[in-house]
C-alpha cells in the first residue's frame, strides 16, 4: 500500500492528498468539519463491480442508505446502476437524481401507506416485501390506485454473516424478512392476489461482511426455495442477493472483492436461470470518503491525552453506535507520535472517534482525516447538540466541488420558529 491510506488518499511531501489536491487546501476554503469524497475511487469501484458481474445478467442496485447525497447518487445513475431504497425519502431523492423506476427496488420492514402509495405511483421495479401483512396492504392499495405491483419476498435464510450484531439481518431472530421455511406458504398466497405480480426473491444477510461463505450458504438455501417454487408453477424473474460486502477500515483489513462475490454466487444463481440483482452500499462508497475535522483543544488528564476535534458523533455515529474502528490520519504528517483519545465536542462519553490510538502529535488547528467514512457517515448524521450538519465535498483530479453546503443555525430552527411565535401571541 502507498503511504497514506489508498491510491486516492495518500501523502505527498508530508501532505495528505485526495486525488490531486492537498486536503489542507480544501479545508482552508470550506471550513471544517466536512465529508470528502474521491470521485475516481467511486468510479473505479463501480467498474470493478461491473466487470466482476458482466458474465451474467445482473442489475447492480446501489443501496442509497449508505450515502444519499444527490451528487453521489448522480454518479451511480450516470453509470447505469439501479437503486435499492428503504424509504419514501430515498425514492424522492432517487427520482431527483434521475433513476428510472424500472431500476428501483424497495426494501424495509415498516413501509407506511403513504410510502407504499408513492412507490406504487412511481411504478418501481420491485417491492421487496418483508411480511404477509405488507403483501395484503400492498394489494389493497394497488387495487385502490388501479395498478398492479411487482413484488419480491425477502426471505430470511437464517445465516450468520459473522459481523456486528447490529448489522446482522439474516438470522431468524432478526426483524427482517420472512423465515425461509414459511416463505413457500407466503408465496402461495401472494400469487393469488389480484393486484400483485410476484416476480422475485430477495435476501440480505447483513453488512460489513468479511467472508464469502455466508453468502454461499444464504444463496444456496434461497436457491432451493426457488426450485420448490418452480415445481409448484411459481416462476420468478429475478434473484436479489442483497448487499453487505465489507470494506477496509484498518489498513490491514482484507475484505472480499466483487470478483470473490461474483465467483461464488453466479454459479448458484445460474442454476435457477434468474436475473441476478445485487445491492452493494458500503463497498461502493465507504472507502471513497473521509471526514475532515480540525483540532480544537488538547488536554491531559493524568496520563491520558485527549485530542478534541470539531466533529463528533452527530457527524459520524459509527464509533459510538457500533464501537467501529476508523483509521485516522493527520492531514499534515508529523515526526512525533502520541497515544490519545480522539473525541468530539458532544456531551456524551460515547462521542469519540478513537480510544488509546497512536497518532501523529497534532496541535491546535491541525486537521485530521477520519478514513473510510463515505458510507453510513453523512447519511446517519444528526443535529444533536444543535450542531449544523457537515458540508460535503467531491474531488475529481485537481478540482473540488461543494456537493452539500454546511447547514447554518437558521436552517436548523426554521421549522420551529413560526410555532414558537404563534404560541407567544396566543
Ligand atoms: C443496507 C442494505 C443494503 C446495503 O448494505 P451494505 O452493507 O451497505 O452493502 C442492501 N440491501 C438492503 C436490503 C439493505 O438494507
Amino acid at each position: 500500500m502507498e503511504e497514506g491510506f489508498s491510491r486516492y488518499f495518500y501523502y505527498r511531501e508530508n501532505q495528505l492528498f485526495c486525488e490531486n489536491i492537498p486536503i489542507k487546501e480544501i479545508a482552508s476554503k470550506v471550513g471544517t468539519p466536512f465529508y470528502l469524497y474521491s470521485k475516481q475511487a467511486i468510479l473505479d469501484r463501480i467498474d470493478q463491480y461491473k466487470k466482476a458481474f458482466e458474465e451474467y445478467n445482473t442489475l447492480i442496485c446501489y443501496a442509497a442508505k449508505a450515502n444519499s447525497n444527490l451528487s453521489i447518487l448522480k454518479i451511480f445513475e450516470e453509470n447505469d446502476l439501479g437503486l435499492d431504497i428503504v424509504s419514501g425519502g430515498e425514492l424522492y431523492k432517487a427520482k431527483k437524481a434521475g433513476f428510472p423506476s424500472n431500476k428501483i427496488v424497495y426494501a424495509g420492514v415498516g413501509k407506511t401507506d403513504f410510502e407504499l402509495e408513492y412507490a406504487i405511483r412511481e411504478n418501481i421495479l420491485s417491492f421487496n416485501v418483508e411480511s404477509e401483512m405488507e403483501i395484503d396492504v400492498l394489494d389493497e392499495l394497488a387495487e385502490k390506485l388501479n395498478k398492479t405491483v411487482r413484488i419480491s419476498i425477502r426471505v430470511n435464510p437464517d445465516v450468520d454473516p459473522k459481523t456486528h450484531p447490529y448489522i446482522s439481518t439474516g438470522l431468524r431472530k432478526s426483524k427482517f424478512g420472512i423465515d425461509i421455511d414459511e416463505a413457500l406458504n407466503v408465496y402461495r398466497k401472494a400469487v393469488k392476489k389480484k393486484n400483485i405480480d410476484v416476480i422475485g426473491i430477495h435476501c440480505h444477510i447483513g453488512s460489513q461482511i468479511m467472508e464469502i461463505s455466508p453468502y454461499v450458504e444464504a444463496v444456496e438455501k434461497t436457491a432451493e426455495l426457488v426450485f420448490r417454487l418452480k415445481k409448484e408453477g411459481i416462476e420468478l424473474q429475478h434473484f436479489d442477493i442483497g448487499g453487505g460486502i465489507g470494506i477496509r477500515y484498518r489498513p490491514e483489513d482484507n475484505p472480499p472483492t466483487p470478483e470473490d462475490l461474483a465467483k461464488a454466487v453466479i454459479p448458484i444463481v445460474r442454476t435457477t436461470g434468474l436475473r441476478l440483482i445485487i445491492e452493494p452500499g458500503r463497498s461502493l462508497i465507504g472507502e471513497a470518503g473521509a471526514l475532515i475535522t480540525q483540532v480544537v483543544f488538547l488536554k491531559n488528564k493524568g496520563d491520558k491525552h485527549f485530542i478534541i476535534v470539531d466533529s463528533g458523533m452527530n457527524d459520524l455515529l459509527r464509533p459510538a453506535m457500533y464501537n467501529a474502528y476508523h483509521h485516522i490520519l493527520s492531514v499534515e504528517k508529523k515526526e512525533r507520535k502520541v497515544v490519545a483519545d480522539i473525541v468530539g465536542p458532544i456531551c456524551e462519553t460515547g462521542d469519540f472517534f478513537a480510544l488509546d490510538r497512536e497518532i501523529d502529535d497534532v496541535q491546535r488547528k491541525d486537521y485530521l482525516a477520519v478514513m473510510s467514512a463515505g458510507a453510513y457517515g453523512s447519511s446517519m448524521s444528526s443535529n444533536y447538540n444543535v450542531r449544523p450538519r457537515a458540508a460535503e465535498v467531491l474531488v475529481s483530479d485537481n478540482s473540488f466541488y461543494l456537493i452539500k453546503e454546511r447547514e447554518d443555525y437558521s436552517y436548523i430552527t426554521k421549522l420551529e420558529e413560526d410555532a414558537m411565535a404563534s404560541l407567544i401571541t396566543e
